[in-house]
Formats: structure tokens, C-alpha cells, sequence
């Protein structure tokens, strides 16, 4: 994950391509999932919604090297921000916590609840 994609990125891949003979229906136009056909899933909107649940998961240490500083991460062990001003090997820290750590102490998966690209409230 080096270029960590926006949600308006996610929603322009798997935009719905309606059929005009059946204007109420349409597969993805950027995957093909069709909620017509496709076992398990209901609406379109939850299948963009899972999208971008997978494009904000993190798998890998990898990944978590490729984000940028200012990002925050809920994980399995907790939520964690990144701030490499510091500690550069260790740009981890867990919420509330004074010590911070290498990517390798962030359980995974984590997810991306934060980006400093998005918009600030
Ligand atoms: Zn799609």
C-alpha cells in the first residue's frame, strides 16, 4: 500500500453500471460483484462499503511502513497512532502510551481510522 486510496477512489471503482433496459439494477462497473447474483451479499451499497473496509484494512508490516505519519490505526491490540518525528525504527504509538514501538508490535490485521489526507472535522 503505498498510495492508500480515498473513499471518492473506492466509490469511482465500484460504481454501479445500470442497465437501461433495468434501470433499477447493475453490476459493479469496476469488479463485476452484481448484488443480483452474487450469494451472500444483499445490497450494492454494502458492497461498497465492504470495499472500502478493504481498503482501509492493513495485513501487512509492510503496509504499515507505507503510511504516512499522522495516521491512526484500531488494531487487535488496540489503537495506535503513527508519529515518526521522533523514533523513526519505532513511529508506533499505542493510544495513551509513552513508548513507542516498531510496526512489528501493531497486531493485524488493523484498520485505518484515520488518514492525515482526509478531511479534518
Ligand atoms: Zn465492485
Amino acid at each position: 500500500m503505498t498510495d492508500f486510496l480515498s473513499l471518492a477512489d473506492v466509490l469511482a471503482k465500484h460504481y454501479r453500471r445500470l442497465d437501461p433496459n433495468h434501470p433499477a439494477y447493475g453490476a459493479c462497473g469496476g469488479c463485476g460483484f452484481d448484488p443480483d447474483v452474487t450469494p451472500g451479499t444483499t445490497t450494492f451499497a454494502q458492497h461498497q462499503a465492504a470495499m472500502w473496509r478493504e481498503a482501509c484494512t492493513i495485513t501487512t508490516v509492510e503496509e504499515l511502513d507505507a503510511l504516512p505519519s499522522g495516521v491512526e490505526v484500531r488494531s487487535v491490540n488496540g489503537p495506535w497512532l503513527k508519529n515518526d518525528r521522533f523514533y523513526p525504527d519505532e513511529p508506533w504509538w499505542p493510544a495513551g502510551g509513552e513508548i513507542s514501538e516498531a510496526s512489528s508490535e501493531v497486531g493485524l490485521p488493523a484498520r485505518l481510522t484515520h488518514h492525515p489526507d482526509w478531511p479534518q472535522p
